[in-house]
């Protein structure tokens, strides 16, 4: 089927909007949504506008394809304005241009940039430039088709849709992750992969994904959840969230391969019981055979990065302390802060072998 006629179905399908999660948690409502001409051009773009009004969501039709009126007198201002803004523009032409992205998948491509949670240690930081608007390109169908140049021969191709935004958390104004994945599950040799702390996973069950997208949900003890990840759903809803995508469709699920990212892992103190917990939870919930991956990612930080989140929270309590660290350095010469070899160590062999007790099919990816 033609993806446009797919845009045009979908968006009859989602006439009523949830506005929460299944599990009460309130999904995100932009205070401002700017259109740009080039995005109002696009069929994609139109459904976004026509989703937007039947959300009541405040929108701007811009004259020009720059978006203004993200600065506040201070970045702490500037940060509350952009998080509220929904930005629908097209992506660039450096967007078709896929970039690697080891070890997670072979390509990377984006629906999205930015994000509307506010996680105190946000991997974004650093990473994009300017307000932390929340950008969705309207060029999809475009940016779709162009991975399709990036298919290796006879070989499953990755491609990674998560790297700088989080796209379920959009999903309920977007609609742009059914099509991605029912766009993917019609290519035999392409995987999709995605991550999430969001649980409005609804909108997703139903979809012929073909087993070719995996759904990793982002999880950490709950301590670190509660104190870190602002905006975001708790950490057993999460879980349910992430059995519901696994439970196979004729139990009402959404049938699709699933992975955890456990990630930043901290060793906070008490660290080893917190995670101990969080094993617990996810044991009770993924407790039938399914295709599951861990990925373990441990928390560090660039100078860059810790500058901007010190500007975006100032009164974080999470711990940025340089003397503490050991340095590694990245291919561009850039510097970044990790737990010195002893904690890592102790951290990787507990993370390895309460996964290989708890979960004997499941494959951990890697750790870092
Ligand atoms: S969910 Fe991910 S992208 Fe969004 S604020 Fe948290 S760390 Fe950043």
């Amino acid at each position: 089927m033609e993806l446009l006629t797919v845009l045009e179905q979908i968006d009859e399908e989602a006439k009523v909007i949830e506005t929460t999660s299944a599990k009460g948690f309130k999904l995100w409502m932009p205070k401002r949504v700017v259109f740009t001409p080039d995005a109002l051009d696009e069929p994609y773009g139109q459904q976004i506008y026509e989703r937007a009004k039947s959300l009541n969501l405040n929108i701007e039709l811009l004259k020009n394809n720059r978006i203004t009126g993200l600065r506040g007198a201070t970045e702490r201002e500037t940060y509350k304005i952009a998080k509220n803004t929904l930005a629908i523009v097209n992506a660039p032409k450096s967007a078709f241009n896929l970039r690697p992205i080891p070890p997670s998948a072979d390509w990377q491509f984006h629906l999205a940039e930015g994000c509307p949670a506010h996680c105190q240690y946000c991997y974004l930081a650093g990473s994009l430039q300017g307000p932390p608007a929340i950008r969705v390109f309207a060029n999809l169908p475009s940016i779709l088709e162009n991975t399709v140049k990036y298919e290796r021969l006879n070989q499953v191709t990755s491609y990674e849709a998560s790297c700088y935004t989080d796209p379920l958390s959009l999903e309920h104004i977007t609609g742009g992750l059914a099509e991605t994945i029912k766009f993917f599950g019609q290519r035999p040799m392409s995987h999709l992969r995605f991550v999430s702390k969001f649980d409005a996973v609804e909108p997703l069950m139903g979809l012929e994904h073909n087993g070719h997208t995996r759904f990793r949900c982002s999880l950490n003890a709950d301590a670190v959840a509660r104190r870190l990840e602002g905006g975001t759903p708790n950490v057993t809803a999460r879980i349910q969230a992430l059995r519901k995508m696994a439970l196979p469709k004729v139990q009402g699920g959404g049938g699709y391969p699933i992975g955890v990212v456990l990630a930043p892992i901290m060793p906070i103190p008490g660290w080893e019981d917190a995670y101990d917990d969080l094993f617990n939870q996810l044991q009770q919930n993924i407790n039938f055979d399914c295709d599951l991956t861990f990925e373990l990612i441990s928390h560090r930080f660039t100078p860059g990065s810790k500058d901007v989140l010190m500007e975006w929270y100032p009164n974080t309590s999470l711990d940025m302390e340089e003397s503490t660290r050991a340095t590694k350095r990245n291919k561009f010469g850039g510097t970044k802060y990790v737990y010195n070899r002893e904690q890592m160590q102790l951290l990787k062999s507990f993370f390895e072998s309460e996964i290989k007790t708890r979960f004997p099919n499941a494959k951990v990816l890697y750790w870092t």
